[in-house]
């Protein structure tokens, strides 16, 4: 049994209107161990609307505060997380699975939003427009939009919680969460210290349980005027489907199918690196992860060689563990999902330089895998895998290769290593992504602007265009003057 050094930051239960409810009865499981490590509530349409009753009460308030009130509140949050972070990221690896010092890095990361956002709450400024008539005065306000509800991932239990709510909270608005079922301890965590930093009752509300009910419940609810979610392509279109009923604000963070592309005057050195940052993070579980690599026939042969040699060194285990790497997949079907990856390619001729299988730990640790030979028709290719396989492809040119990467559905992130200056432009303009890292395989920050294009979804997260997700533009006449 897991239990944190401040015990109160293990809930169990739901978040609602400022009371804790519910019966903890859906089993949490550490994927590293097959170990319970407690359990939430399962709560469906019912409670899914009290949550948005409670939102929409503590809205009429929320949304007057001052904006140093609600920055002041945000402040507060974050000194919390941060004062707990070694509890709060030892929570996420037991549910999650993935290294301490990853969970670490996120749990900053989820408090780099709450900062952020703290301080952007001040300056979500109007304008005021020269006016089209002699006798009127012209100007802009930018108003919450009302509750928000957030949908989130496991494989980022902490920050993509932060990153929708930080934002949402400091322009005035009020929340309703369902975090993933695999991972809801952090999340729940985090509404405890969310509490002890002083929120209003029903300002933030977090339930766990039926997520086809909480979903339909909270598209089709008309106080709810934003969804956020972030997840799969496929739950993304369900509910901006059903958003449709009530024409709410949507920002969606969906699947990727991200290139990452080695061009032959490289520095190999960074870009292997580069692979391993971006490919091998969360064990491979992120939307930005590197799913296909395109290496140049100059460099391919070393580039490979050295891949594989830095894969090699990779150390599989319990995230708990000291000096481990890769930690295990969040469940059996994601392990059975790369299996089926690579059973595909190798049927149709991709060669397996390293790993390929499932690892000798059992449960569901899986093999860093290298992966040659690989072609567009494989399954690999145009889906995500969503774990540690890296198939490498090869390319002759530049024109070559960006119709190759963007010949895909998605438009997450999009990665690319080279020197000569003019590529670097023409090439980060060419590629049909909402990020491009140039050189450097990791992107996300509070400062910036998280998401997709085509079917990666709509809206950004993160830096000042995050707010725009959550406040509605008012235009204001003044006539007869
Ligand atoms: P993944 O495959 O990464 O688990 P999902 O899109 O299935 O991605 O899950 C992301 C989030 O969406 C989770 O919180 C999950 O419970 C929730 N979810 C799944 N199906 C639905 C649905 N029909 N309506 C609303 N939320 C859903």
């Amino acid at each position: 049994m897991l239990m944190p050094s401040d015990p109160g930051l293990l809930a169990e239960r739901c978040l609602i209107g400022g009371k804790w409810c519910g019966e903890p009865v859906d089993a949490v499981f550490n994927p590293a161990t097959g170990e319970r490590i407690g359990a939430v509530p399962h709560f469906g349409a019912d409670e899914a609307d009290e949550a948005v009753r409670a939102a929409g009460l503590a809205f009429r308030q929320w949304s007057k505060l001052l904006a140093k009130q609600r920055a002041a509140m945000l402040r507060g949050w974050f000194d919390q997380i941060i004062a707990h972070r070694d509890d709060l990221a030892r929570l996420l690896t037991s549910e999650q699975g993935k290294p301490l010092a990853e969970a670490l890095g996120e749990i900053d990361y989820a408090a780099s939003f709450v900062e952020f956002y703290a301080e952007e709450a001040r300056r979500i400024y109007g304008e005021t427009i020269p006016a089209h008539r002699a006798d009127s005065r012209t100007m802009v306000i930018r108003q919450p939009v009302g509750v928000v509800a957030a949908i989130t991932p496991w494989n980022f239990p902490a920050a993509m919680i932060t990153r929708k709510v930080a934002p949402a909270l400091a322009a005035g608005c009020t929340v309703v969460i369902k975090p993933a079922p695999e991972t809801p301890l952090t999340a729940l965590a985090l509404g405890v210290l969310a509490q002890r930093a002083g929120f209003p009752a029903g300002v933030l509300n977090i339930i766990t349980g039926d997520a086809p009910a909480i979903g339909k419940a909270w598209t089709e609810h008309p106080t709810v005027r934003a969804i956020s979610f972030t997840g799969s392509t496929e739950v993304g279109k369900i509910l901006m489907r059903q958003a449709a009923s009530t024409v709410k604000k949507v920002g969606l963070e969906l699947g990727g199918n991200a290139p990452f592309i080695v061009f032959d005057d490289a520095d190999l050195d960074a870009a292997v690196d580069g692979v391993i940052a971006s490919k091998f993070r969360n064990m491979g579980q992120t939307c930005v992860c590197a799913n296909r690599i395109y290496a140049q026939n100059g460099i391919y042969d070393a580039f490979v060689e050295k891949l594989a040699a830095k894969v090699a060194t990779l150390r599989v285990g319990n995230g708990l563990d000291d000096g481990v790497t890769q930690g295990p997949l969040i469940t059996k079907e994601a392990v059975a999902k790369v299996e089926h990856h690579l059973a595909d390619a190798v049927a149709k001729g991709a060669k397996i330089v390293l790993g390929g299988k499932r690892h000798a730990l059992g449960q569901t640790f899986f093999e860093p895998t290298v992966v040659t030979g690989v072609t567009a028709d494989m399954v690999v290719t145009r889906e995500e895998t969503f774990g540690p396989v890296a198939p490498v492809y090869r390319f002759r040119g530049e024109a070559d290769v960006i119709a190759q990467a963007n010949d895909s559905p998605f438009g997450l992130a999009a990665y690319f290593y080279a020197r000569d200056l003019g590529r670097v432009f023409r090439v980060a303009e060419a590629l049909e992504s909402g990020m491009v890292g140039v050189n450097s395989a990791l992107l996300g920050a509070d400062v910036v602007p998280f998401g997709g294009v085509k079917e990666s979804g709509l809206g950004r997260e993160g830096s000042r265009h995050g707010i725009e997700e959550y406040v509605e533009t008012k235009y204001i006449l003044l006539g007869g003057l």
